[in-house]
């Protein structure tokens, strides 16, 4: 090695330990000053001159900016996102505040997860005042500060065109989930059959010598000329959506993207023969899927555990995999936070080969810090729900009736908590988090106290996430 770690040796203090890497031509670490935290650099003025900041001594101290995170790519490659592949268990962990990263990886050391640390959707992007560079750059520092070099994802997370999907792309993601909800219309009975017969003859005649003339019993499928005729009108939008993405956006680049197809989005459920229909009809145009989300039956509301029958959850899941491995990809669980009773079927029925997406419950976790460590900022931040939850409800289906929530005044400083384990509360805490996160007066504050207890955030994450996996893993 190039000796260049001994120069860092010597501005030891507030050096964070994981982060300090060697290579033939640098050493390179994270270092606190104060509140906030540097890239210190030691190395070939080759190196040096590609990392603004200011040189003292033989060393370099650099802003975690932008610039600086493409540079630190190029040097040490697993601060770059790669994709995740089709086996075993990915689990997206979104981070809205662009602080939890080092804490979801803390829960999954040694567990055989392979993290999707950037995981932000159009919706979150707008309502947060981020962009797709903001969130990739806070996770790249993340896997660089606890020294993870077994690698991480980046998602553009429900996109839903084109446009939005080269950008995320160009920024370096290395996942896309397609959101297909905006083309997905449901059409039943006969206006579904005179819309079929709109369709071009040929492309009538190959979907009838297709689906009516196979048996795809093996599988527990049945098309009905009727059920076909639905999914065909309901479906093919989506299909084409996927096949034009993948042809203008994914097989152009000269690397791997995992592209996950997004049928979830909806106000119905996606029934076996649909989710086959879609994934056969991508395969035949050549589209190589990484991952399906269906809307399974139930209910995965955001905050709030599964919604629905278990017993039918676990037969519609087993359904929905059988078709995920015929083609050879994961499936995919959105809205997976906190969904404890069904964790371990999902884990148990496709044999640990799953992804799931998790975002708002790393939000809820700081919240529980605040209301632990600072109730007073605690109450300005509830009574600023509450006052949101109107416009915010627009944006999530919840169920929470925010009159049926003990009122504030009624809560000592030590009884806050206790709002983070009823679901109304966490529901409206949980949609709310734009108008908390854009306001001026709350968000320094907040951050700050993020900032001063970052050990006591990432003890709840850590023990939050091992409770998800345990129940993930517990069948396995
Ligand atoms: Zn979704």
């Amino acid at each position: 090695m190039s000796g260049y770690i001994e120069l860092l040796n010597t501005y030891r203090e507030g050096l964070y330990p994981k982060s300090l890497v060697e290579t033939e031509q640098a050493a390179f670490a994270l270092k606190r000053t104060g509140e906030t935290d540097v890239l210190v650099v030691a190395g070939e003025e080759g190196v040096l001159s590609q990392f603004e900041g200011n040189v003292r001594g033989d060393v370099k101290v650099c802003p975690l900016d932008h610039e600086n995170r493409l540079a630190l790519n190029r040097f040490l490659s697993y601060t770059k996102p790669r994709a995740a592949g089709r086996a075993g268990i990915s689990i997206g962990f979104g981070d809205r505040l662009g602080c939890a990263s080092c804490a979801h990886l803390s829960a999954i050391e040694g567990r055989n997860v392979f993290p999707i640390l950037a995981q932000q959707s159009k919706r979150e992007l707008t309502l947060t005042n981020r962009t797709y560079e903001d969130v990739l750059d806070a996770a790249a520092w993340s896997v660089f500060k606890a020294g993870w070099k077994t690698g991480y994802g980046a998602d553009g997370d429900h996109l839903k065109t084109v446009e939005d999907i080269k950008y995320a792309l160009d920024c370096g993601y290395s996942m896309i989930t397609l959101d297909c909800s905006d083309v997905l219309r449901e059409v039943k009975g006969q206006e579904a059959a005179t819309a079929y017969l709109e369709l071009p003859d040929e492309r009538r005649k190959e979907l009838e010598k297709t689906y009516l003339e196979n048996s795809f019993s093996e599988l527990g499928l049945i098309f009905t000329e009727e059920a076909l005729q639905e999914i065909a009108v309901c479906f093919l939008p989506a299909v084409d959506l996927v096949v034009n993405v993948y042809q203008t956006q994914i097989e152009t680049r000269p690397r791997n993207i995992d592209l996950e197809i997004s049928l979830d989005e909806t106000s119905f459920t996606t029934s076996p023969e649909a989710h086959f229909f879609v994934a056969n009809e991508v395969r035949k145009a050549g589209v190589f899927v990484n991952s399906m989300a269906p809307r399974f039956v139930g209910e995965f509301q955001k905050a709030v555990d599964y919604i629905g029958d278990l017993d039918a959850f676990r037969d519609d899941f087993t359904r929905h995999v059988k078709i995920a491995n015929f083609f050879g990809y994961k499936i995919s669980v959105h809205s997976g936070s906190d969904k404890f009773s069904v964790f371990s079927a999902v884990g148990e029925l496709s044999e640990g080969r799953f992804h799931l997406k998790t975002s708002g419950t790393s939000w809820l976790e700081a919240l529980r810090i605040i209301a632990q460590e600072d109730p007073d900022f605690f109450r300005m931040m509830y009574r600023n729900a509450l006052a949101h939850f109107d416009e915010a409800s627009t944006y999530y289906v919840v169920h929470c009736n925010p009159g049926r929530i003990r009122p504030l005044d009624s809560l000592t400083d030590t009884q806050l908590p206790e709002y983070l384990e009823e679901n109304d509360a966490r529901q409206l805490l949980h949609i709310t988090y734009g108008y908390q996160l854009t306001n001026p007066e709350i968000n320094p504050r907040f951050f700050a106290d993020m900032k001063k207890f970052e050990r006591e955030y990432e003890e709840v994450i850590w023990k939050h996430f091992t409770k998800h996996i345990d129940l993930l893993k517990e069948k396995i």
